[in-house]
């Protein structure tokens, strides 16, 4: 098998989880970092590198040290003498009820378009998200965009999730433009229902394939929670049940980890249909332990590399 590169474009951040009263315990995380791990992780043989930018502080090497642990190419990570990383931290209320708080208005990551001095090139899927788009200033927004196209120009796949979140942008109606526009560049997109009912006020799965189905996006994978994943493709439209995990600990990256698994299979020549299968496994484990990136050992267990 001739080895697949892709790119994984987006802001890794200190993630601090209230241990107790005053500790935290520290780990990184981030939706398209996350993402990087399963893919990396359930398909060792796919080329994972990340695209970001990060600081000279200790907390950044340590994150390089992360990404190397996860065998992610880190070619492409950018340093800034004048940023460092994002942070944010998680505390959950004894009903399970999560609170996050964010610092990361200022963050290297924000930067990474700026510091690119080496375009991507030659790679088979670029992949990025909403947050990633939403985190850069207009101009290199546009950028990445011209990226994007000369990327796609070349053969290259591009990969797009949503993952709304209001806060990053400046309204609505600034999100759905860029959105949009991600939409009209993507070949495999994952909206999902939560996203789509926040930003554009869609209700049921028919909705958001109709919006979908303005652009022309070759393979429409919706996510939906424990419902089924809905794929629509130029072979037809598809719904691929997911066992429903019943103790549930912590949602965080559900969404990141069935992008990675999807993408896994999707690389490894698997059907769309069985790549929905092995995304939902992926996320299914992931969201039965603690914390965006949960042990290696965890999920070895359940999912065998392909
Ligand atoms: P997001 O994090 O993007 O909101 P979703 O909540 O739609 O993502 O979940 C993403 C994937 O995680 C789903 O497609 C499903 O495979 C899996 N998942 C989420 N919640 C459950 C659950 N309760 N039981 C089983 N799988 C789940």
């Amino acid at each position: 098998m001739n080895v697949k590169k892709i790119v994984i474009f987006g802001e890794c951040m200190v993630e601090l989880v209230t241990a107790n009263e005053t500790q935290l315990t520290k780990s990184f995380a981030g939706d398209t970092y996350n993402t990087a791990v399963y893919l990396k992780r359930t398909a060792p043989h796919v080329a994972v590198s990340y695209l970001t930018a990060i600081g000279e502080d200790f907390l950044s090497n340590e994150l390089l040290f992360a990404m190397g642990n996860e065998q992610i190419n880190t070619e492409q990570v950018y340093r800034s003498s004048q940023r460092n990383l994002g942070l944010y931290m998680v505390r959950t209320d004894p009903h399970g009820e999560r609170t996050f708080a964010y610092w990361r208005a200022n963050s290297a990551a924000t930067q990474t378009i700026n510091a690119m001095t080496k375009a991507p090139e030659n790679i088979d899927y670029f992949y990025f998200s909403g947050i990633s788009v939403a985190i850069l200033d207009e101009p290199q927004r546009i950028k990445l965009f011209e990226l994007l196209a000369t990327l796609r120009s070349k053969g290259c796949k591009v990969v797009f999730d949503p993952n709304y979140r209001p806060l990053l942008w400046a309204s609505g109606d600034e999100a759905k433009v860029w959105m949009d526009k991600s939409y009209q560049m993507a070949d495999i997109a994952f909206p999902g229902g939560d996203d789509h009912l926040a930003l554009y006020g869609h209700v049921n799965t028919e909705e958001v394939l109709a919006h979908l189905g303005q652009f022309e996006v070759d393979e429409v994978v919706m996510k939906n929670g424990a419902v089924g994943v809905h794929i629509v493709n130029s072979d037809g439209h598809f719904i691929v049940p997911v066992q429903k995990v019943t103790n549930v600990v912590d949602t965080t990256a559900a969404g990141d980890a069935f992008n990675g698994g999807y993408l896994a299979a999707r690389l490894s020549g698997q059907s769309v249909t069985d790549a929905a299968s092995h995304g939902a496994i992926v996320a299914g484990t992931v969201i039965q332990h603690p914390g965006a990136i949960i042990p290696a050992e965890a999920l070895r267990k359940v999912v065998a590399p392909l």
